[in-house]
């Protein structure tokens, strides 16, 4: 089985793959994570992808699918794989479809969650992250039992470089011109299943399932 987890930034793919994966026993592929842990890196590849993170800009689409190419060439996840973050460009999308049928996937669902603008803002902006195992919280919507402390692993939470006002701002007006086409090319496959995500987190989750 392959799942392609669609939305803007902050409309709660990572929160919501989380358990995904959990329910599912699926490989999980964020290219976000990938990519921000090669920053921390340090690496050839995080040093490129970095001043494009910083800005909210996309990183250039060569740099992502080796990355993905690498994933689909593991057997685990090449047995069914959930992705989030991936595609965001047509040309990216186009890419999976040449891509998938050599390692004998295919896309059975993509789920496009959906949330109003203010909310994404307010989400975004709120937003902190273990800096160990990378589960994701929200000061107000999702605290920690402990300030700053993960629930899960007592790591320190932080709050990445890219979710500040300004370049938020800047990450939706790029969903908006480069990823928000990919909902016409995945409904024209009858693939896409639009998915209420200005809901709690529970009922988000129940929507998913029962797709
Ligand atoms: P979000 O939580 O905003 O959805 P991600 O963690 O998925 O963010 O991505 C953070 C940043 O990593 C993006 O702003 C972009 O610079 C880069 N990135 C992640 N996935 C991709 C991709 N598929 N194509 C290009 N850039 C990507
Ligand atoms: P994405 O991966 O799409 O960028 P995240 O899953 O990281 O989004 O969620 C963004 C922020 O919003 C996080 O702080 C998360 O805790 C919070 N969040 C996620 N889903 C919901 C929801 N349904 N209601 C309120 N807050 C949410
Ligand atoms: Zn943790």
């Amino acid at each position: 089985m392959l799942v392609i987890l669609l939305g803007p930034p902050g409309a709660g793919k990572g929160t919501q793959a989380e358990r995904i994966v959990e329910d599912h026993a699926l490989a999980y592929v964020s290219t976000g994570d990938i990519l921000r842990a090669a920053v921390k890196e340090q690496s050839s590849l995080g040093k490129k992808a970095k001043q494009y993170m910083d800005q909210g800009q996309l990183v250039p689409d060569e740099l992502v699918v080796a990355i993905v190419k690498d994933r689909l060439a593991d057997p685990e996840y090449a047995k069914g794989a959930l992705l989030d973050g991936f595609p965001r460009t047509v040309t990216q999308a186009e890419f999976l479809d040449q891509a998938l049928p050599e390692v004998g996937l295919n896309i059975d669902r993509v789920l496009s969650i959906e949330v109003k603008e203010d909310e994404l803002v307010e989400r975004l902006t709120g937003r902190r992250v273990c800096s160990d195992c990378g589960a994701n919280y929200h000061i107000k919507f999702k605290p920690p039992k402990v300030r700053n402390v993960c629930d899960l692993c007592g790591g320190d939470l932080y709050q990445r470089d890219d979710d500040t006002l300004e370049t938020v701002k800047e990450r939706l007006a790029v969903y908006k011109k480069q990823t928000e086409p990919l909902i016409r090319f995945y409904m024209d496959k009858n693939l896409l299943s639009a998915i209420d995500g200005n809901q709690d987190i529970d009922d988000v989750n129940k929507q998913i399932n029962d797709i």
